[in-house]
């Protein structure tokens, strides 16, 4: 069945005009003032509203053994959640871990993700170790469509690879044109700090942030750059947390590193006091790189306005209030992750175009756009365009409410973000031409996702 979206403030990253959008099938037709609803049409006035393209989602953890458990979400929860916060596309790590085979894990992924979520996919493959097998795998993966590699520079003998080993699969990227996604943390200082500060007795969940201090981080980014600048490949570092990183990032940047940067939605809204409270509630909050001290927070503001972020994810990663007890005796015990793929878009509505920090085409940008561009999305996504897909989110901007667990979609007995009041929040969702959430319901088919195969663009050459 067509759609007409009638009268919004049709919002992109370059643009913002009043206008219909005519949706015939799975793509956009036509977008212009007074267009004719064809017979049969819905019209969805949107009176009021601001028309975005549908927010992308480039960093979450859906499927994931990890610290003895599993991340809570499945493919149909995480997927409902991500439509009533208006994000229609969400970019999955595969992460087998490095005892497991590479390819036997990617199809484990997507067996799990296929015919079960709700909006589109598409998938980073973590490379967690490389050997003489390696290689002939990640061709094939990439061959089938999954265009993006992520490395860990962490987690020492679980995910993380050698320097080595990240040599390799950069020079690897570099000939395939695909790009490299990196979480940057010096992996030897983690695991050194742990056990010096176990030893001291210092075992609760405020002793999380030390251990991986935010000098621990730049010196992760700064060596990521620098062996992308020896091998000429392109890079992405996921969920940079803090200014020194920052300026890691900055410094490859100017003298000409291929390098692109992601922060996560609590890295901006959310400061190290959080991981403070006692017991349970300080475990809450815990995740890799942790939040940080407050004087941080206005800096990754003010580099996402600029575009020194580029990007804007949430490494989604549910792990409930059970699950965070495991690190009771042990911070390190804690499983590390915090939901955000259901709020990530109102509360960025809220605290950075509402408050001022950031325009809402830089908003669009790096929610949307970007993503779609570093990933090899766009134009089919990450745009309002005659031709692109048809996923479109219908905002009210006059919608008042406040973040609830008991309300929310998401797979999880918490949310980080309780109490929290939003201004603004999706009315209508589309996917491919289809309505598939309302007013903070889903309403649409299950299982409508596609997976989304992206050929390797260069190493986002272009972007800009
Ligand atoms: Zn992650």
């Amino acid at each position: 069945m067509a759609l007409l979206i009638q009268g919004g403030e049709i919002v992109t990253a370059e643009t913002r005009t009043r206008g219909d959008i005519l949706i015939e099938g799975e793509k956009i037709c036509a977008i212009g003032a007074g267009l004719e609803a064809p017979a049969g049409a819905e019209a969805i006035d949107a009176t009021g509203k601001l028309v975005f393209p549908g927010f992308i989602d480039p960093h979450v953890h859906i499927h994931l053994p990890f610290m003895a458990t599993f991340a809570k979400d499945t493919h149909a929860t995480a997927s409902r959640a991500a439509l009533v916060g208006g994000t229609t596309t969400f970019i999955e790590m595969v992460c087998p871990s490095r005892s497991e085979d590479a390819l036997a894990g990617y199809h484990v992924w997507k067996q799990k993700a296929e015919g079960n979520s709700a909006c589109d996919y598409a998938f980073h493959m973590a490379v967690t170790r490389y050997d003489e097998g390696t290689e002939a795998q990640l061709r094939e993966i990439v061959a089938d469509g999954t265009a993006s590699f992520k490395i860990f520079l962490s987690y020492k003998n679980f995910f993380g690879v050698t320097d080595e080993e990240m040599f390799r699969t950069l020079r690897l990227a570099a000939e395939l044109g695909v790009i490299t996604t990196a979480h940057c943390e010096n992996a030897e200082l983690v695991g050194q700090l742990q056990q010096l500060l176990l030893s001291e007795g210092k075992t609760g969940a405020e002793w999380h942030e030390p251990s991986r201090p935010e000098t621990v981080e730049a010196e992760g980014t700064g060596r990521f750059a620098t062996f992308l600048e020896a091998t000429g490949a392109t890079g992405y570092v996921v969920h940079l947390s803090c200014a020194p990183a920052l300026r890691a990032a900055v410094e490859a940047k100017l003298r000409g590193v291929k390098l692109y940067v992601e922060s996560v939605l609590p890295h901006f809204l959310l400061d190290k006091s959080y991981a403070e409270r006692g017991g349970v509630e300080g475990m809450k909050y815990i995740m890799s790189p942790p939040l940080r001290h407050e004087r941080n927070l206005p800096v990754l503001w003010t580099a996402l306005q600029a575009g020194m972020i580029d990007a804007v994810g949430t490494d989604h990663c549910p792990f409930d209030q059970e699950q965070k007890r495991l690190g009771e005796q042990a911070f390190t015990q804690i499983p590390n992750g915090i939901p955000g793929i259901e709020d990530r878009v109102n509360l960025m509505y809220t605290y950075g175009v509402k408050r001022g920090r950031l325009d809402v085409h830089r908003f669009v940008d790096a929610l949307s756009t970007r993503p779609a561009k570093i990933f090899g999305l766009f134009p089919r996504k990450g745009t309002i365009a005659v031709g692109s897909d048809a996923d479109v989110v219908v905002y009210d901007p006059a919608y008042r409410g406040r973040i609830s667990a008991a309300r929310q979609l998401t797979n999880n007995d918490y949310n980080g973000f309780e109490g929290v009041a939003i201004e603004g929040r999706p009315a209508v969702v589309t996917v491919r031409g289809k309505v598939q959430a309302r007013e903070g319901a889903f309403v649409g088919e299950a299982g409508r996702g596609r997976f989304l195969r992206r050929t390797p663009n260069g190493g986002a050459q272009g972007v800009e």
